[in-house]
């Protein structure tokens, strides 16, 4: 895009004299420090010219605006025309101070600094569809163009704090509902509708509304006080490792209290201090990695075109099958579900309908479309329907020969350009695919449970697998709404390889002497969704044992291999699903420490024949944090080494959105290398002296310590996988 044509706002003047100033920065109008500067002008321009009566704000392209330019976060502020002070400075004493009265006309997204600047006009009127926004918490931020200040006195202080808090963004339909916008008008009258809004508060047949000094819609003080009370509670325990959500209720609450100039004021020192954060940087980067994730360098850039997949078989209706055949339906794909037997299959189909009436129950789909949806779905026992089917995904048990003989089966039943995908957690592609000659078809669609509602879909690609089947997947994956990571072929691939010493470090540490509950507690402190105890329950012990299995055959050499989890097997503890795992679970599900644990502990003690380390029961929670997750780093470095993944930031992604790594923290290697390859080195050596190989840091991560560089430097894009045209 020639430079000449971004980066501006142009000032038209109608014969009704109405100017109207567009923000030109395609493709998404972003609002750069230029665009403001540009944007001050033009007002100060059109407020002096005898010609204009009014003004109205649009967007070139039918978007108004999608906030300020990310890539800008994260960084310092150089000048007092950066974003701190355009605050005060634009929005408030050129915008809203202006002589002459503004409406923003709102078509595509507003978001951000995008709606703060229609915050600050006089009215707005935007198309039902519309989307509008403060979305910068979820970058670490706040809002910082006055919208922490204007939000509540437009839409009252619960709305306000709920937009704000979540990054909620709502529709032009439900923003007129809650007061945000004035009126709705099609996308076609949009800018004429907003002309005549403009004339209308400049002849005083409308008001001339200063959202900063609106007092009708805000609290009075005693009750904003519950308000704002409640919410920072309810980020407390939300988010209890981040501070700036309190800031952004601490800068509302300053407005509230001592006037919105004053906290306009203290919104722009926050925004100068949290711009800067170490949770901004790591938001960003990971804001970053996920946009990365489109583009695979080999595949996306060899102009293929997917092909279209009509029909979809799942085999398999347990745990996974049902929640994957769910996110295909909630995609409109037509759908077989395979089981072995009738009862089986009935409970298949009984779970695909519970997860699609829940989808309803919440709001998420109306009763029709509950309905259409439903009639999508066909269970068989037999692969009599398969001759149309366009891409098969097997999810039955973790068993190498049944998925051998399951693929087998399907190249004599599907057609020759149907896809076969694996959701299996841990086993080679290469092993599954061994009795066909159709290996150019076959990869991993590693879904992760529940299937519905889990962002990621791990990709594997064998060194056969065509590029065809590769676009045409993640052609799939952006329809079911995931976020698909490529990887290569190896045991676990990514993902599950990446964790599985995570699991181990926890069962090295218990068997020496750590304590299994305060492990789950220091892991959950630090952000993680739950501990490695607690979600070993939830997976099932045979699941854990089946795929662990996978892994400790392929790395004897280096794997901890503990008796804990098959020896509470033999005593029918399976997790969660038998009500007794590492914890008690009553019929609610409710999990509660057992004390007779340790009666599995000693045994596997002495099974391993292991001797208590007493330093190990007094380990902090950032001791055991490093304990469990410097393997992690370690086992992730392998596997860039290995070139499985083709960037580092793809385990980042992987790590958030697979696993619940928290994104705060910007994804495993970006956290690994916050902390510093040299220390998480050093520390791998020192347990490793006492406690084994298990904690011996590879190559890579040697490498790395010692020229004290990041830990993506020596990673090439590496795309050494051959691949054979379809
Ligand atoms: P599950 O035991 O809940 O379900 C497996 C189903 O496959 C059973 O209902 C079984 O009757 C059916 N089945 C067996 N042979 C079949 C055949 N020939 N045709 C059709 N159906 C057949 O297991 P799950 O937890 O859903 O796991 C399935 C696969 O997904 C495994 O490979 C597992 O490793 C993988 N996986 C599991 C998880 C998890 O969290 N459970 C996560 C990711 C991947």
């Amino acid at each position: 895009m020639d430079e000449s044509t971004m980066n501006k706002t142009v000032l038209e003047v109608g014969a009704d004299g109405v100017g109207i100033i567009t923000i030109v920065n395609p493709p998404l109008n972003l609002v750069s420090v230029d665009v403001f500067l540009s944007l001050k002008k033009s007002i100060e321009e059109a407020v002096q010219r005898d010609d204009i009566k009014a003004l109205v704000i649009t967007g070139s392209q039918g978007k108004f605006s999608a906030g300020a330019d990310v890539t800008t976060f994260g960084k310092g502020i150089k000048a007092r025309t950066d974003f701190g002070f355009l605050s005060i400075e634009f929005a408030t004493d050129t915008l809203e101070a202006a002589r002459k009265p503004i409406v923003a006309a709102i078509d595509g997204p507003a978001f951000g600094g995008g709606l703060e600047v229609a915050l600050a006009c006089h009215a707005r009127i935007s198309t039902s569809a519309a989307q509008l926004g403060l979305t910068e918490l979820q970058y670490g931020i706040l809002p910082g163009l006055g919208g922490t200040q204007r939000l509540p006195r437009l839409v009252g202080l619960p709305k306000a704090l709920e937009m704000i808090m979540m990054s909620k963004r709502i529709s032009g339909k439900d923003a007129l509902k809650l007061g945000l916008v004035d009126a709705i008008a099609p996308r076609d009258t949009l800018l004429s509708t907003a002309r005549q809004w403009a004339l209308d508060i400049s002849d005083y047949r409308k008001p001339w509304v200063v959202s900063l000094y609106k007092t009708d819609r805000l609290e009075p003080l005693s009750e904003a006080r519950i308000i704002l009370n409640l919410a920072k509670s309810q980020a407390r325990e939300r988010t209890p490792n981040l501070t700036h959500p309190l800031v952004c209720i601490d800068v509302i609450e300053e407005g509230i209290v001592a006037g919105p100039r004053t906290g306009l004021w203290k919104e722009a020192e926050a925004l100068l201090q949290l711009r800067q954060s170490d949770t901004c940087k790591a938001l960003v980067h990971f804001f970053f990695a996920q946009r990365a994730t489109l583009k695979i360098p080999g595949i996306t850039d060899m102009a293929l075109s997917p092909r279209k997949i009509n029909k979809v078989a799942i085999l398999g209706g347990g745990l996974m099958g049902s929640g994957i055949a769910t996110a295909f339906l909630l995609a409109n794909y037509h759908v077989i579900l395979k089981e072995v037997d009738h009862n089986l299959l009935l409970a298949g189909i009984g779970r695909v309908k519970a997860n699609l009436r829940s989808h309803a129950k919440k709001g998420k789909m109306t009763k029709e479309k509950l309905e259409t949806v439903s009639s999508l779905l066909e269970g068989v026992l037999d692969y009599d329907s398969f001759k149309d089917v366009d891409l098969v995904i097997e999810a039955v048990l973790e068993d190498v020969s049944l998925k051998q003989q399951v693929f087998a089966d399907l190249e004599k039943y599907c057609p020759q350009h149907c896809i076969f995908a694996s959701n299996t957690s841990s086993i080679d592609l290469n092993k599954i695919g061994e009795n066909t000659t159709s290996q150019n078809r076959i990869l991993g669609a590693h879904f992760f449970s529940p299937a519905q509602f889990m962002p990621l879909l791990e990709i594997v690609r064998t060194e056969w697998t065509s590029l065809q089947v590769l676009v045409d997947l993640l052609d799939v994956s952006k329809k079911i709404k995931k976020t698909a990571v490529v990887v290569g072929n190896c045991t676990g691939f990514a993902v599950n390889r990446m964790f599985f010493p995570f699991s181990q470090a926890a069962t090295l540490l218990v068997e020496r002497g750590a304590d299994i509950y305060q492990i789950d507690q220091s892991i959950t402190s630090f952000g993680m969704p739950m501990g490695p105890f607690r979600l070993a329950d939830l997976v099932g012990f045979r699941v854990a044992v089946a795929s662990g299995s996978q892994y400790i055959e392929k790395f004897k050499e280096r794997v901890h291999k503990s008796y804990l989890i098959p020896f509470m097997l033999e005593d029918k503890r399976e997790g969660q699903s038998t009500c007794k795992g590492f914890y008690l679970y009553d019929e609610k599900r409710k999990a509660s420490p057992d004390p007779e644990i340790v009666k599995f502990v000693e045994k596997a003690r002495r099974a391993s024949q292991v001797t208590v380390d007493p330093k190990l029961s007094r380990l902090s929670a950032g001791e055991i944090v490093e304990m469990l997750f410097f393997p992690v780093v370690n086992e992730a470095c392998r596997i860039l080494a290995e070139g499985v993944a083709i960037r580092a930031s793809d385990l980042d992604i992987a790590s958030v959105l697979g696993r619940g790594f928290p994104a705060y923290r910007g994804g495993i290697i970006f956290w690994a290398n916050f902390i510093g390859s040299k220390y998480i080195c050093s520390r791998l050596e020192d347990w490793s002296r006492v406690y084994g190989k298990f904690f011996e840091p590879c190559p890579y991560l040697v490498e790395h310590a010692m020229k004290q560089i990041p830990l993506v430097m020596l990673s090439p894009l590496k795309d050494t996988l051959k691949t054979v045209d379809f």
